[in-house]
């Protein structure tokens, strides 16, 4: 009897973007194991040109329509076809001949696709935490419809799943008493609030551990990203705001920690290298190589531990008062937080400011139950136009 693993067609959503060609890197030492079917990007159609001529999927989308144009002309007489718009990225976030997918676009726009994959019962490697944040609960009654099955790439969660005994995506494992969530505390760990007005986009994106996408970077400066994987690990572990801790921890090689009742302590650790978690997602439950090399701990030496301080980063505690508010707070608070990021970005807000739009738009935005997808878009589209107004209103 043959034990070989059949080849899996997979869908990457983002490929353009840092998961995305970490999730390549990785697929490229299994050929064997992994076709490529679809890869996607928003405008970079140079970028996914050499992807495609690398990896011949079936189909590559675009969703600026010129430079699907540019790519359509570079790509003819491949045999690739080429799509444009967001519905394409919904159309190949379902195709039945990629039976994976990885959802690396980043932001709110990665909502759409994340849930067609969702509901096509796909096995969706979600590095999307912004679509969780915004309409988790939906999102997981989808996977409880459709029988898809959610798999974490973020580090932090992808090291809890590992820590967990298998249960379904929401619900509680047996004996777990707490989560311990490691944040690396991102550039700025060490600088006073003063110290941190003027900082620049390029500096706040000079992470010390981690080479990602500019806008999970910034989130990481301001630990913004930690309150939104606050928020992830919630949802997708049936776990109470009360049972995830955030603990610094600078080095970034102890990933997450799950702590049970009777004192044990599981943590997963690893090089910080998204290989690691993109490899484990992607053959879960099996294990294949990522490329990433042995930890050395006694190179390492000591591992650091501390608590974040909530005064010089507001982000975290305004997602913990979003976490603890429920309902829409969650999409709120995500919404209010790209409009405020893509301003520091465009240098048109500065560094500390992006706490108070955000602070701002909570304050005024009242909290709505969410029942279905358009709440979560209603309450995004007032809070983005809320971020706008305080834009105008916060000189940093
Ligand atoms: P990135 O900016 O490097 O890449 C983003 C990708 O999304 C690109 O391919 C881009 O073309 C595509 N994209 C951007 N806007 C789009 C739009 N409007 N429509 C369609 N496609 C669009 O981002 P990244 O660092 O790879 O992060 C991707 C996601 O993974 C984010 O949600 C982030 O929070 C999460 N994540 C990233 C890391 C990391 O190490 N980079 C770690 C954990 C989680
Ligand atoms: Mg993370």
């Amino acid at each position: 009897m043959s034990t070989a693993t059949p080849v899996q067609g997979l869908a990457i959503l983002g490929s353009t973007g840092s998961i995305g060609g970490s999730t390549l890197d990785v697929v490229a030492r299994h050929p064997d194991r992994f076709r490529v079917v679809a890869l996607t990007a928003h405008d970079k159609w140079q970028r996914l040109l050499e992807q495609c001529l690398a990896f011949r999927p079936d189909y590559a989308v675009l969703v600026e329509p010129a430079a699907a144009a540019r790519l359509r002309e570079a790509l003819a007489g491949t045999g690739i076809r080429v799509l444009e718009g967001s519905a394409a990225l919904l159309e190949v976030a379902a195709l039945p001949e990629a039976p994976l997918v990885m959802a690396a676009i980043v932001g709110a726009a990665g909502l759409g696709s994340t849930l067609a994959a969702v509901r096509a019962g796909k096995r969706v490697l979600l590095a999307n935490k912004e679509s969780l944040v915004m309409a988790g609960p939906l999102v997981l009654d989808e996977v409880a419809r459709s029988g898809a099955l959610l798999l974490p790439v973020d580090s932090e969660h992808n090291a809890i799943f590992q820590c967990l005994p298998p249960t379904v995506s929401g619900q509680v494992a047996p004996g777990v008493r707490r989560v311990l969530l490691t944040a690396s505390g991102g550039p700025f760990l060490r600088r006073s609030a003063a110290q941190m007005a003027d900082v620049t986009p390029d500096e706040a994106c000079a992470h010390p551990r981690w080479v990602m996408g500019r806008k999970i970077s910034v989130d990481s400066a301001t630990l913004m990203n930690k309150g939104l994987e606050l928020i992830e690990a919630q949802l997708l572990f049936g776990l109470t705001t009360g049972q995830v801790e955030v603990v610094v921890h600078p080095e970034s090689i102890v990933h997450s920690l799950v702590e049970y009742v009777d004192g044990s302590v599981l943590a997963q650790l690893g090089n910080p290298d998204m290989r690691v978690p993109i490899a484990h997602a992607l053959a879960w439950p099996s294990r294949i190589e990522s490329g990433v090399e042995s930890l050395d701990l006694v190179r390492r030496g000591s591992l650091g531990f501390e608590a974040p301080d909530l005064e010089r980063f507001p982000c975290l505690g305004l997602a913990l008062r979003a976490a603890a508010a429920g309902g829409s707070a969650p999409a709120v608070l995500n919404a209010a937080n790209e409009v405020a990021v893509d301003a520091f970005l465009g240098g048109r807000l500065n560094f500390t400011g992006i706490a108070r739009v955000i602070e701002d738009v909570l304050d005024r935005q009242p909290v709505v139950a969410v029942r279905a997808l358009d709440d979560v878009l209603e309450a995004d589209r007032e809070a983005r136009a809320l971020a706008r107004s305080a834009l105008r209103g916060v000189t940093g």
